[in-house]
């Protein structure tokens, strides 16, 4: 994948749930990049730059990020920041993608490390690609079951693409959550996927929460050749 440095204009932004919100911009003709790269990002007028996952399927028209609205000056100046703005973008980098023909593959994520995972998701979705995945399982940690980001179009994935099962996990459950309550612990991954050295992992999200299930699934034997982790600096 070529890395670039461009410039790109800032179209929309799209409330998810509380705090998280997605910022699309245009995207280059020649800007490629595969489901799961992530680009560097700065603001004008500002040498502030940050890391984000694409968000968005290279299926797609346009680039998007998503983000955690916090008290940053960085995020103050990405929540002010004017439709048509000019923003400078460099990528695409990283590895966290699939090969062909992945066999079984978990993504165990958490919060906003779930643009990795929408992604990918989306582009084998939008692809149909026949090299994909034989099974997919999304394991989704989130504090609350009232903010899910991208919850609905997960919920209409699963309808659209058999091979994937999508489980939350919830921390701090309502009292009309019927699904999973707790943390992603070793337990559950048996309970959820059986012989855990039979699959391929993909760890996103918070640096906490990618170590600790990169150490769950070491207790359990599972070899590093089968995890892939990004770990979204910045966060706790
Ligand atoms: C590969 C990668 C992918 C990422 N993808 C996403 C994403 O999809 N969505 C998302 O919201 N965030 C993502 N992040 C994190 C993002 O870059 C920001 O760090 C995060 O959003 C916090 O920004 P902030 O302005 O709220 O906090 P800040 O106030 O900027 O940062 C909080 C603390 O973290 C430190 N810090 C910030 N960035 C880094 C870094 N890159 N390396 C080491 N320390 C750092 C700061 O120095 C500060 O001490 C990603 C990070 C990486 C490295």
């Amino acid at each position: 994948m070529v890395q670039t440095a461009f410039e790109t204009r800032f179209v929309r932004k799209i409330p998810r749930v509380a705090d998280i919100v997605s910022f699309q911009f245009e995207r280059p003709e020649d800007f490629d990049y595969k489901p799961g790269q992530w680009m560097v990002v700065t603001l004008p007028d500002s040498s502030l730059a940050h890391h984000f996952t694409l968000s968005s399927s290279p299926s797609e028209s346009f680039l998007e990020i998503t983000t955690r609205l916090r008290d940053s000056e960085f995020k103050k100046a990405l929540t002010e920041l004017p439709v048509d703005a000019m923003i400078e973008a460099e990528g695409p980098f990283g590895s966290f993608f699939l090969p062909p023909s992945p066999g079984k593959v978990a993504f165990l994520t958490g919060g906003i490390g779930i643009t990795a995972p929408r992604s990918i998701l989306r582009h084998l979705i939008d692809t149909r690609a026949a090299d994909g995945p034989d099974r997919l399982v999304l394991l989704f940690a989130n504090r609350s079951d009232r903010s899910i980001p991208f919850e609905a179009e997960l919920k209409e994935m699963t309808a659209e693409f058999p091979q994937l099962e999508v489980i939350h996990v919830i921390s701090r459950p309502s009292s009309t959550w019927e699904g999973r309550n707790g943390h992603i612990d070793a337990a559950l991954l048996q309970e959820e996927l059986g012989n855990l050295r039979s699959w391929n992992y993909y760890l996103s999200g918070p640096p906490s929460l990618v170590t600790s299930l990169g150490q769950i699934l070491a207790g359990q034997g599972v070899e590093r050749q089968a995890i892939t982790s990004e770990q979204y600096l910045g966060y706790e």
